[in-house]
């Protein structure tokens, strides 16, 4: 019976997109879990709950472990500290109530030469179910630890399996490398190893393998059959050490697997958006010189270097796509300013897009100030403009204004172009790749320039931001020192109180800081009001001002015009000033529960100060105790100012599923692969992925052989 391999039951177990068992051997990746021997129909629904509903749902399932049971430990060789797997029996079961841990269950062990004691804390549970009692036997597998409460070593809370009566002697298993399965609905991992064994004896020889065999050839990847086999059943001879390290070969071919077909599908949408008619721009000695006069430094290295990278897009006849990346403070805007010229000069309108009002104001004033020399009409699109200022709106549709900036709302509920030919969207990471291919619609494919300075690790910028050329801005201006971070826990308060009067003492002012996150925006907003009056009543001589979300926007413009200008001493706000902001007078920032930020926030938040002469100083105070992770995150930014290895080690505590704004990127889920670990492979999928695309028909089909049957639709979400 043939059915469509994309179909999926609707939940529980159904016979539709299933396929009926046929003689042994037969299996194949798309028939029904339930016929599997060892699934019943109770546990075929069970495990339907979780998803698994075919053959191959339970095949990829892999051992989260492999313990070698060739060779068991004798009770009497442990030694704290080296992880081990032994064969005992039950000698006794003792309940210690104690006050602390829920109670301990202490079972003596024997290997018919020596006894060892195995606890548990909160071991009421398993004590009641009476899982152990005398002449039980079982495997358990954990790290010998020296034990406080009694004499030589102890195991705490192992890995255990209860050995069955009637068994052979040796083992639950005769002596192997036994794969060890996250449980799932109920499903142990001894019942799961009996079922995806038999699935994987059931499998059919000639299962279709996605990978062709040229390919896998070439890249010494094994078969997918061959590779099922070895992960589910592994062979003494196999390499456990390997196997335990997610590095064998078997697994390799299935990271390999999942990274080609998101890297083929990235590789396709580069490719079509080249294929593109795009506006194209001509530059000329003219155009240069006059790009030079909106220069009030020397650009560095970098700097220029991605100015051609971008001039060579602008000249060419596809739209450009380029991502621009830069740590905090590189000086991306004068760039983005660079291309506007470009723009301009050739006939026409530039945008640029901010994600807060207060960010596109700042541009405004800095665009204006830019292009004064140039006499260019930049128009700031507001909240509201499209009601209260039809004039602005006017001057944007009949091409009046050259340069338009405002925040993206604005400009997808407003703006009609006359003649859009440059799109810059600063701070990506803000934005959802969905807006951006929205906005890159109005005109007719413009050139678009996606300014972020989340810094994204190099290797993966590509796989992110998969249909965007990548620029990386990778040096600061010079005369700039790295800015100094601290944690300051609670108990050390004065701390920020004497920073603050060292600061406004050298002649520097000062920023600090409150979260604002949505759910508790009252709260916070109360916390930065009351942050306000505090440092307004400790330092009665100076002037303290105050910024957060809620303000009218001519409110929030005069308050930064103040503290622009010098004439605030300290500025309290919410992470309204999160991005872009410069006043170079600004010496130190007090950030208050850091703890509640994220690592690429914290970044660019302090980013904000130390941008003058002096060096910048920042200070992340948080409660005296915090979480662990939220430690990691506050001892990380105070560490390095290297943004690139902050990104590394967000991307680390946090997984690639969270990195800011990387979710709407469409970064797929994976089973097996894992973005950092396994980032050889990453780049040979994506090597091979480019040498696929050549050939589009046969890339298409591989897409689809990647993609299909394996409820991994989402891998192709890309773009
Ligand atoms: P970001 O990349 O964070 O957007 P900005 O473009 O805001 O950085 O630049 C940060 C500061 O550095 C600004 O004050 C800007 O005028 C200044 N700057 C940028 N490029 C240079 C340069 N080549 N030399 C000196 N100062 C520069
Ligand atoms: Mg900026």
């Amino acid at each position: 019976m043939e059915v469509d391999r994309r179909t999926e039951g609707p939940g529980g177990v159904s016979p539709a997109g299933v396929r009926s068992p046929g003689p042994a051997a037969s299996l194949q990746l798309d028939t029904a879990i339930q016929f599997v021997r060892g699934v019943g129909p109770k546990r075929a629904a069970l495990l339907g709950k979780r998803g698994i509903r075919r053959v191959e749902d339970i095949l990829f399932h892999f051992p989260r472990r492999y313990e070698d049971r060739s060779a068991f430990a004798s009770l009497d060789s442990l030694r704290p500290g080296a992880s081990a797997t032994i064969r005992a029996t039950v000698l006794g079961v003792h309940w210690i109530p104690t006050r602390a841990r829920g109670g301990l269950l202490d079972v003596v062990l024997t290997d018919g030469r020596s006894t060892l004691h195995a606890k548990w804390f909160n071991g009421g549970r398993l004590y009641r179910s009476k899982v152990f009692s005398a002449g039980v036997r079982l495997v358990a597998t954990g790290k010998p630890e020296r034990d406080r409460f009694g004499s030589g070593v102890v195991l705490f809370n192992p890995e255990f399996e209860i050995v069955p009566d009637g068994d052979e002697a040796s083992g639950p298993e005769p002596a192997a490398y036994v794969p060890v399965y996250e449980e799932l609905a109920g499903v142990t991992s001894r019942q799961l190893r009996s079922i995806v064994g038999a699935a994987v004896d059931g499998l059919a020889a000639d299962i279709e393998d996605p990978l062709p065999g040229e390919m896998r050839g070439r890249l010494k990847l094994p078969a997918l059959h061959a590779s099922l086999r070895a992960l589910h059943r592994p062979r003494l001879d196999d390499d456990i050490d390997r196997l335990n390290r997610r590095r064998s070969p078997y697994h390799r071919r299935f990271i390999f697997e999942e990274f080609l077909l998101m890297e083929l599908t990235s590789a396709r949408e580069r490719r079509r958006t080249r294929a593109r008619d795009g506006v194209r721009f001509a530059t000329s000695d003219v155009i240069r010189e006059r790009v030079k006069t909106i220069l009030s430094f020397h650009p560095t290295a970098a700097q220029k270097k991605v100015l051609k990278e971008i001039v060579d897009d602008l000249k060419a006849p596809h739209p450009m796509n380029r991502l621009l990346q830069g740590d905090v403070g590189s000086g991306k805007t004068i760039v983005a300013f660079e291309t506007v010229v470009i723009a301009v000069e050739n006939g026409f309108q530039a945008v640029i897009m901010a994600p807060t009002e207060i960010l596109a104001e700042q541009h405004y004033i800095n665009a204006r100030r830019a292009f004064a020399p140039l006499e260019y009409e930049v128009a700031l699109l507001r909240k509201g403009s499209a009601r209260d200022d039809p004039a602005v709106l006017d001057a944007v549709r009949s091409g009046r204004a050259q340069l338009v900036i405002g925040t993206h709302a604005v400009l997808e509920e407003s703006a009609g172009f006359h003649r859009l030919g440059l799109v810059v969207i600063d701070e990506q990471h803000r934005f959802g790749v969905l807006q951006r291919l929205r906005l890159m619609e109005k005109g007719r494919h413009p050139n678009t320039l996606v300014m972020t300075a989340t810094p994204i690790p190099r290797t993966l910028a590509m796989t992110f931001y998969g249909d965007l050329d990548v620029s990386v801005i990778d040096e600061m201006p010079p005369g700039r020192t790295p800015i100094r971070t601290e944690h300051v826990a609670e108990q050390g308060r004065a701390r920020a109180e004497t920073a603050i009067r060292g600061e406004l003492a050298a002649g520097g002012q000062c920023y600090v800081v409150y979260p604002l996150i949505e759910e508790s925006e009252k709260l916070d907003l109360r916390s930065a009001t009351e942050g306000f009056r505090q440092l307004a009543a400790a330092f009665p001589e100076r002037r303290v001002g105050l910024l957060h979300g809620r303000m009218k926007s001519e409110d929030k413009e005069a308050v930064m015009h103040a503290f622009g200008a010098g004439r605030l001493d300290i500025l309290v706000s919410t992470t309204v000033v999160e991005v872009g902001v410069d006043v170079p007078n600004a010496g130190l920032m007090v950030i208050e529960h850091a703890e509640r930020f994220g690592i690429a926030q914290l970044h660019q938040l302090r980013g904000r100060v130390g941008r003058g002469r002096r060096r910048g100083r920042c200070l992340l105070m948080t409660p005296d105790r915090i979480g662990n992770t939220a430690v990691e995150r506050v001892r990380a930014v105070a560490a390095t100012t290297d943004g690139f290895r902050l990104a590394e080690t967000d991307l680390k505590l946090r997984g690639p599923g969270e990195l800011a704004g990387t979710r709407q990127s469409g970064m797929p889920e994976f089973r097996v692969a894992d973005i950092v670990e396994d980032r050889d492979i990453l780049i040979e999928a994506r090597d091979e992925a480019e040498r696929c695309v050549g050939d589009a028909p046969a890339a298409d089909a591989l897409i689809r052989r990647l993609s299909g049957g394996r409820g991994r639709a989402n891998l192709t979400g890309v773009g």
